[in-house]
């Protein structure tokens, strides 16, 4: 049997989660206070997700560089690919807080977008 070790995130008790493993199955967790923390070890063990926060260049933007992140969680071994996408675009000014930069974001069904307005430069 493998055991994984967690912080739960899912709120700022941050639980110390222990997750035992047989194989790919979860057989049991511990350390949960909540049935919040029970899902986000069984996610964590199984297939862990994340936000991602990143910039896009926006040529003619107030400033070079325009905060995005992405609006849902994706999945962990899809982080560098959602990255690169992020990375080979850029943006026209102006733009507004939530303004989606990029839809479904590597067919993720998760949006990439904006988390500040940008005005275009004089
Ligand atoms: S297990 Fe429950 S109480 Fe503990 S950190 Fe997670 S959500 Fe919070």
């Amino acid at each position: 049997m493998e055991e994984k070790n967690f912080i739960c995130t899912a709120c700022p008790m941050g639980c110390k989660l222990i997750v035992r493993m047989e194989g790919d199955e979860v057989v049991k967790i511990l350390g949960q206070r909540c049935r919040k923390g029970e899902t986000y070890g069984r996610q964590e063990a199984i297939a862990p997700q994340r936000m991602v926060a990143s910039t896009v260049r926006v040529p003619n933007g107030f400033h070079p560089l325009l905060p995005v992140y992405t609006k849902g969680s994706i999945p962990k071994r899809k982080i560098g690919e959602v990255l690169e996408k992020i990375r080979a675009i850029e943006v026209t000014a102006p733009i507004k807080a939530e303004d989606v930069i990029i839809a479904n974001v590597i067919g993720t069904g998760v949006d990439v977008i904006a988390s500040r307005d940008m005005p275009a430069k004089d």
